[in-house]
């Protein structure tokens, strides 16, 4: 990103495109997805690879203008990592002015507290099994609010282990939703749900509904 990108208020853009809510409290509501370019992570079950160089610069106010026409409720600014741009934030201000119910999903190795409190923040806990687990921003916790999502991807019983000591230690629990996912492919969704079960433990499965709809394709 270069000074004059962030001056004049452009952000490096993917795709952006319509579809249902995959995941997290929007599950299932039609909504625009504005994914920008750009991740200093490297997971290895990332299925959007492809965002982390491709895209094309665009002002914030051709952004709008491209969303408006779906005419859904919903958005979703993803990426890659949208905070790793500076001007995500304007934007995410700008999408909430218009009246959007938006949501942001980030890593949770970026600092999340400048991010406009009318958003509902999806922010990753990194397990050991996605290979970023030192990224993790444990600064983030404390501006968690009941609106806001933490998300487990959980890729082997030793990650959900990991994942529900995790949770203890930091105090999680009833500061904002616990979503617990297994890795696509990875993790037998029923397993995961029989060990939640099992434990009786406070959190929310969830399957990544676009996947069982469409597959891992772009776009969807
Ligand atoms: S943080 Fe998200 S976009 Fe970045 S590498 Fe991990 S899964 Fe992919």
């Amino acid at each position: 990103m270069n000074d004059e990108s962030v001056k004049h208020g452009r952000l490096r853009v993917n795709e952006i495109f319509h579809s249902l809510q995959g995941e997290a409290d929007a599950v299932g509501f039609p909504t625009v997805f504005v994914r920008l370019t750009g991740c200093p992570l490297r997971c290895q079950y990332c299925d959007t690879e492809y965002a982390f160089h491709a895209g094309e610069w665009r002002e914030l106010a051709a952004i709008l203008d491209e969303v408006r026409p779906f005419g859904a409720r919903h958005v979703c600014v993803t990426g890659g990592e949208p905070l790793a741009q500076p001007n995500t934030l304007k934007l995410l201000t700008r999408l909430c002015d218009e009246g959007f119910e938006v949501s942001l999903e980030t890593s949770g190795a970026l600092d999340i507290s400048a991010v406009d409190t009318r958003v509902s923040r999806v922010v990753d806990v990194k397990t050991p099994g996605s290979e970023e687990e030192p990224r993790n921003r444990i600064e983030n916790f404390q501006f968690l609010t009941p609106r806001d999502q933490l998300k487990f991807v959980i890729c082997s019983r030793e990650d959900y282990d990991w994942s529900k000591e995790y949770m203890r230690a930091h105090r999680l629990e009833g500061r904002c939703q616990i979503l617990f996912s297994p890795s696509y492919t990875q993790v037998p969704p029923t397993s995961l749900a029989d060990w939640i079960l099992a434990d009786r433990l406070h959190v929310r499965f969830q399957l990544q509904l676009h996947k069982i709809l469409w597959g891992d394709v772009p776009g969807k």
